[in-house]
């Protein structure tokens, strides 16, 4: 029933290993693709390499292959794509679109986003610079149909200048993700809700670089007891590594996408819970509710 041929991608940052958080951002997106006999990609947006442990990308790859979790063709990495996120850069900027900054965030700490300072001319031409992306200059307001959370709609100019290319030269994830996204011909972004803020910069830069505007779907965030989005930093708990504890954390990452799977599945191994997921798969079941608490001990 599709007009493309279905897509989607699991795009993790290897700055630490998955958590159950990231299990269920990782199954969301495969089962939406399964469920339609679409592909599955993996893509390691390995773009900031001092915040990516060497090795945590293969952690990652083995614990997406101990959930059954298998992709189509090869992984993809961002970290060798320079010369294709320059160019992106470069026809943002000849459109007047993008523009050096050298401002540090102590100079503009009273404002809620970058003034915009440097948008007509550099204000301290000595310093590095990091490009940025014009959000004054965006068709307003942003919009898109989310297939979980409805219409969206936000202001370009309440989120501000976002930072394309840091004055490090790395390349920050916005470019990156929208270049890659089309490169890799993705229909459908699933993901979780907390980069549902991000979607408009990254919308605004497909029309700019005039790629197709992929489908999306925001997942909702598990959070901890507290309240608090999983991270390593607040020591979200590991994923199993053992045969009953793989299962057992699949089956709660299906009760955590409202899929509402039969309790002996649980007891299954994952290539029989995944076929039950894939077959029962049900976007109009989950609650658009932004948060899961995590289960007890996942
Ligand atoms: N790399 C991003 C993250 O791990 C996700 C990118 C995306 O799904 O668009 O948070």
């Amino acid at each position: 029933t599709q007009s493309t041929r279905y897509r989607g991608r699991f795009a993790p940052t290897p700055s630490g290993p998955l958590h159950f958080g990231s299990l269920v951002a990782a199954l969301g997106s495969y089962l939406d693709a399964r469920a339609v006999g679409g592909t599955w990609l993996v893509r390691i947006e390995d773009i900031d390499p001092p915040r990516c442990p060497p090795g945590t990308a293969s952690t990652i790859l083995r614990q997406l292959e101990a959930f059954g979790l298998h992709w189509d063709e090869t992984v993809y990495w961002q970290h060798d794509r320079d010369d294709t996120y320059q160019r992106a850069l470069d026809s943002l900027a000849a459109q007047g679109l993008a523009y050096p900054c050298s401002c540090s965030r102590k100079q503009w700490q009273e404002f809620a986003v970058y003034p915009g300072w440097c948008r007509e001319g550099l204000r301290d031409p000595q310093k590095p610079v990091a490009w940025r992306l014009r959000s004054d200059l965006a068709k307003r307001p942003i919009e898109w149909q989310d297939r979980l959370l409805g219409w969206q709609q936000f202001d370009p100019e309440t989120l501000g200048d976002v930072i394309l290319k840091r004055k490090d030269a790395l390349w920050a994830y916005q470019l990156a993700v929208v270049v890659d996204d089309a490169d890799q011909a993705i229909s459908d972004v699933v993901r979780g809700v907390d980069l549902l803020d991000n979607t408009p910069w990254q919308r605004q830069l497909q029309v700019a670089l005039a790629l197709p505007e992929p489908r999306y779907l925001h997942l909702p965030l598990v959070v901890n007891h507290e309240g608090q989005k999983l991270s390593k930093q607040n020591l979200a708990p590991a994923l199993a590594d053992d045969e009953h504890g793989i299962r057992h954390q699949l089956f709660q990452a299906l009760q955590a996408l409202d899929q509402a799977p039969p309790g002996e599945l649980v007891h299954e191994p994952v290539t029989t819970q995944l076929h039950w997921a894939v077959t029962h798969w049900s976007v109009e079941r989950l609650s658009p509710s932004a948060h899961r608490e995590l289960p007890q001990e996942p």
